[in-house]
Formats: structure tokens, C-alpha cells, sequence
């Protein structure tokens, strides 16, 4: 058994090593992702992707940075959420490993969406996945923080922990997600966003998803991401 996942292993890194992103590949089971994943997403019932998906997730496994703007409703969620279980896989990321990945959102309704969503589709793997946007003692919080591979926080409680919880090691991260990172910044997230990405191993891939492409947002960018690849869906009329 282990012989054969670590062929399988093998030809599925080989596959996105291959994989063009110049080749528009229109549904999930064409991509070079792996069974779980592909098993997560049929059980949610996706199977095309949209526009925004399409352009993002094959650079995105392939671990460029990316910066992407696609408005409301486009499916941004998926376009990281399958590049996180997927290098984290590829990498054969496991509990002694810590945390691999971890995606920032502005507000707590739109964390527990991204949490839903990626209990969803990554039903079929085995990291450890955890919320943390308050709501508990910070005490409770810090216990799981540290056996988690996987987090969706808010901007503050993120910082709060990354001051002040020793046992939390961020030093083997391997993806940062900003999401709506527009409204991260319009709610005056700024300095805090900077004193999160302080805490963070420099080499990392990051993903940044907003709605808009605005200024502020570019600045950001600046900040935290190496060479990005610009997907930005817009809509031809
Ligand atoms: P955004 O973050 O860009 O606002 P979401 O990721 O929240 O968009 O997705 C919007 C809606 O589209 C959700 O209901 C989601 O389930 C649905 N959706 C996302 N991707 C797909 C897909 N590939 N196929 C079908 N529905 C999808
Ligand atoms: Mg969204």
C-alpha cells in the first residue's frame, strides 16, 4: 500500500510539474489533483470550475503566489481551498508537521464560510482543520492551535495568538490566503495584516483574493507576495 501511494504521489507531482496554465482545463477531474480531493468536490457536487478557478488553481498548485480580483459570487473560495489540501498532500503534510496553512478573512461570518466549505471538500483527508475568530477563551483557543494544518482566522485573533500563545509554531508554513483582502484592508486591518506576515516563515507561496483591485490592495501585495501571477476575471460586456 505504501508503495503504491508513493507512486501515486510521484505522477501527481509529476502531472502538475507538466500541468501548462495556459490550458484552460474546464472541470475538476482533468486537473492533476489528488482522490480525496477529487472525491471531496463530487460529493459537494462540483464538477466544471468557474472562470476565476480555472485561471488560479493551476498556478496555484504549481506554488506561484497569486493575486487574484473576481467579483462576489465567482467562486474565489474553491480556487484556494483546493491548492491548500493539495500541496499540503503533495507534500505528505501530517500532524508532526504543524501548521501548513493559513487563511485570513475579514470577518467572522465569512471565516465559518470558508470553514464549511473546506470541512466540505476535504472530508476525505486527514489534516487537522480549526477556526479561530474569538468567541472563546483564548485559553480553549490555544490548546488545538497547536496540533492544526490547517486554520481560517480573522486578522485580530490571529495576531493575539501569534503574541502570545508560545506553543504555536507558524516556522514550517508553507501558504498564506488572504481573502477579500479589499475589505481586510477597508476595515483597517493594515498594520495588522503587516504584524501577522512579520510572525511568517518569508519563504511561503501566498494567495491573495479580493473582489476589487484596488490600490491598497497592491500595496499589500507589495508586502507578502514574490512575483505573483495576476488572474483577474472580469466580465467582458
Ligand atoms: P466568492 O468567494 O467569489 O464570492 P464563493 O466561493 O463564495 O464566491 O462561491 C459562490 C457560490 O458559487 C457558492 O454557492 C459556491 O458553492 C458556488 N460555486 C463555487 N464554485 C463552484 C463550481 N466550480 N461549481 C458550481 N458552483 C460553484
Ligand atoms: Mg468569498
Amino acid at each position: 500500500k505504501r508503495k503504491r501511494n508513493e507512486e501515486e504521489l510521484s505522477s501527481l507531482t509529476q502531472r502538475v510539474d507538466e500541468l501548462d496554465p495556459k490550458n484552460r482545463l474546464k472541470v475538476f477531474s482533468e486537473l492533476p489533483i489528488s482522490e480525496p480531493t477529487l472525491s471531496g468536490l463530487s460529493a459537494s457536487h462540483y464538477r466544471g470550475l468557474t472562470d476565476i478557478q480555472l485561471r488560479a488553481i493551476p498556478h496555484a498548485l504549481k506554488s506561484h503566489d497569486i493575486l487574484g480580483a473576481a467579483k462576489t459570487g465567482s467562486g474565489k473560495t474553491l480556487a484556494f481551498l483546493v491548492p491548500v489540501l493539495e500541496n499540503l498532500y503533495r507534500k505528505q503534510w501530517t500532524e508532526y508537521d504543524g501548521l501548513g496553512a493559513l487563511i485570513l478573512s475579514p470577518t467572522r461570518e465569512l471565516a465559518i464560510q470558508i470553514f464549511e466549505v473546506l470541512r466540505k471538500i476535504g472530508r476525505y483527508h486527514s489534516f487537522s482543520a480549526g477556526l479561530v475568530i474569538g468567541g472563546k477563551s483564548l485559553r480553549e483557543e490555544q490548546e488545538r492551535l497547536a496540533r492544526m494544518n490547517i486554520l481560517v482566522c480573522t486578522p485580530g485573533r490571529m495576531l493575539q495568538h501569534l503574541d502570545q500563545t508560545a506553543e504555536f509554531e507558524v516556522s514550517n508554513l508553507q501558504m498564506l490566503v488572504l481573502d477579500e483582502a479589499d475589505r481586510i484592508m477597508d476595515m483597517g486591518f493594515q498594520n495588522t495584516v503587516d504584524a501577522i506576515i512579520d510572525h511568517l516563515p518569508k519563504e511561503r507561496q501566498t494567495l491573495l483574493f479580493s473582489a476589487t483591485q484596488t490600490k491598497k490592495v497592491s500595496d499589500l501585495a507589495r508586502l507578502s507576495l514574490q512575483d505573483p501571477e495576476y488572474v483577474d476575471v472580469h466580465e467582458t460586456a
